[in-house]
């Protein structure tokens, strides 16, 4: 009898499978909202606005003093490795 490859392909933690589908996005969008409420601040000049979104990195940079921060700086999750979902999850247990 001939087996389906796709039946026995590797599957996917729930880990692997929420960072893979977009999930982090959304931690990510959640935490700014919490952090910058009003819409981001820079912590550097307190100058508002729109960030510049950088691409290569995970990291915000405000247009007036172009000081780079991301959404973790100077929270608790700050020097984590771990993805958001992770934490996230944690967190909701
Ligand atoms: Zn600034």
């Amino acid at each position: 009898m001939a087996q389906n490859p796709i039946q026995f392909q590797k599957g996917l933690s729930l880990q692997e499978f929420m960072t893979h589908y977009g999930r982090e996005a959304l931690y990510v969008e959640a935490l700014e909202q919490w952090r910058w409420p009003q819409g981001f601040v820079c912590p550097s000049c307190g100058h508002g606005g729109v960030p510049v979104r950088l691409r290569t990195r995970a990291l915000l940079q405000c247009r007036h003093c172009h000081h780079q921060t991301s959404v973790t700086a100077g929270t608790i999750f700050e020097a984590t490795k771990l993805p958001l979902t992770t934490w996230f999850l944690a967190c909701s247990c």
